[in-house]
């Protein structure tokens, strides 16, 4: 398996540091307002490589945080008259529901910043210890990046050339050593969420979060660091510096970043009114199309989201899910059980292989999607009413290993609607008054396997979706 490592500018053969086992962190989005469709592809982009990786037989901890501590978030809750808190609560909650739309598997953990303030607290008292950081006057704590001679590896820059950026910014009132020194902790002002601090009342810098999740939940060296190329300076050389200065080892291994979403060839911007969210997508395609809209291209290239690009996504997963389901219909209604299934067996092997070939190559999503509609051409080719069942299950269970891999379902299970589990609560209500604890039972099962709970309590039977 290879991966491009923005840290060495190569693809490189991807060796976890534990056998079988891959850690693995992504930068999580800052919880303030719906997530927009730019930062859903690192989400689906990576969640891809998990997948792919899972089905490689690796065991991915997939560890990615929600920044629910920052100016943004403050600013709203100030806007609408309440705490950050509820605020970043909110859009985590829709954050999730956004996700489930898009198949993004839930990460193994989601820390949040605002659970891990002792945790940065540790880690800044080591960096002052170690000479890396110091405090000013004001109670804000500064890291001393001249002092990390390795600042610039991730980004490829000179540290003089950055120098030379930051000579022109105002820094008035500001008491750092150096221009190029970044904050780890500042005070609070007037009305924002503060924690106690040998420093000050105030609260942590958004780089030192990451430092510290990683560490905490994936260990001071991990396998592979991701997120948007956005992250890559000053955010991920700031998390570089940070955690190598602390602890004395390598942070990550190998660093990957998604290229950027733009709409109709220009950068999103709300000012420039060319934004969309996840939620607006949803209102007029289900949310695979967009998933496999952002994997029709490599995740390094540059994308452009468009009406037409969208609706030539759409067609082509169309595509994908009639030959499912033209597959599964032959199926159903087979006539014949066996028949001979060789030119099966090795097609599909065949176009497996070719699958895996793309992906091996640093994921290459967009070449993966081609094989599947070779694949499904073949199919279509391939079967009739006379195949035999046994021919049309190795095509099923090739065609969604490939799909599932993808992250794109072919089969949606349909929901029971709310009133249909309403009216199946009453029966087992009505069957439990007569004692007819058998028909109560079966209700019960039926609705569990359905994935609905059902809970007796003091103000009657309440169900939830497990
Ligand atoms: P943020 O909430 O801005 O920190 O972003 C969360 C994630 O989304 C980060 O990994 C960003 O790099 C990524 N991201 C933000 N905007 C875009 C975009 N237009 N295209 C691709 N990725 C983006
Ligand atoms: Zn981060």
């Amino acid at each position: 398996m290879k991966i491009y490592n923005t840290l060495t500018r190569r693809k490189e053969d991807f060796k976890p540091i534990e056998e079988g086992v891959v850690s693995m962190y992504v930068c999580g989005p800052t919880v303030y307002n719906y997530i927009h469709i730019g930062n859903a592809r690192p989400m689906i982009v990576f969640d891809t490589v998990r997948r792919y990786m899972e089905h490689k037989g690796l065991n991915v901890n997939y560890v990615s945080n929600f920044t629910d501590v920052d100016d943004k978030i403050i600013k709203k809750a100030n806007e609408e008259g309440t705490t950050s808190e509820v605020i970043s609560q909110r859009f985590i909650e829709e954050c999730k529901r956004d996700m489930e739309g898009l198949n993004v598997l839930p990460a193994s953990t989601h820390p949040l910043a605002t659970e891990e303030v002792p945790g940065m607290i540790d880690m800044i008292s080591t960096l002052i210890d170690k000479g890396y950081a110091y405090k000013t006057e004001d109670g804000t704590v500064y890291f001393r990046t001249r002092k990390f001679e390795d600042y610039g590896k991730l980004s490829h820059k000179n540290i003089d050339d950055l120098e030379a950026g930051h000579r022109n910014i105002n820094v008035t009132g500001e008491q750092k050593e150096d221009y190029l020194d970044f904050v780890l902790w500042k005070p609070k002002k007037e009305g924002e969420p503060y924690w106690d601090s040998p420093w000050s009342q105030g609260r942590p810098g958004w780089h030192i979060e990451c430092s510290v999740m990683s560490k905490k939940y994936l260990g001071e060296c991990i396998d592979i660091h991701a997120g948007g190329e956005d992250l890559i300076f000053p955010h991920h050389e700031n998390e570089i510096a940070q955690s190598e200065a602390a602890n004395g080892v390598p942070f990550a291994n190998y660093w990957m970043h998604n290229g950027f979403l733009n709409i109709d060839n220009k950068k999103m911007s709300k000012s420039a009114g060319n934004f969309f969210t996840v939620r607006d997508i949803s209102e007029k395609y289900d949310l695979q199309v967009l998933r496999f809209f952002m994997l029709s291209a490599h995740y390094r290239n540059p994308l452009n989201f468009s009406a037409e690009l969208m609706e030539s996504a759409k067609a082509g997963l169309e595509r994908i899910l009639n030959a499912y389901n033209n597959l599964m219909y032959l199926y159903e209604n087979a006539t014949s059980d066996i028949t001979n299934d060789e030119e099966a067996k090795a097609k599909s092997a065949e176009y497996v292989d070719k699958f895996e070939e793309a992906m091996e190559d640093d994921f290459n999503t967009a070449d993966a999607i081609s094989v599947i509609f070779e694949f499904v051409r073949h199919i279509n080719q391939a079967v009739n009413e006379q195949t035999g069942a046994n021919v049309l299950k190795i095509y099923i269970d090739k065609l969604s290993m490939l799909c599932d891999i993808l992250g794109i379902i072919l089969e949606k299970e349909e929901k029971l609607p709310d009133e249909e589990i309403e009216r199946l609560i009453d029966e087992r209500q009505r069957a439990r008054k007569k004692k007819d604890f058998k028909r109560a039972d079966e209700i019960r099962d039926e609705l569990r396997e359905k994935g609905i709970v059902l809970e007796d309590t003091r103000e009657g039977v309440k169900y939830k979706w497990v």
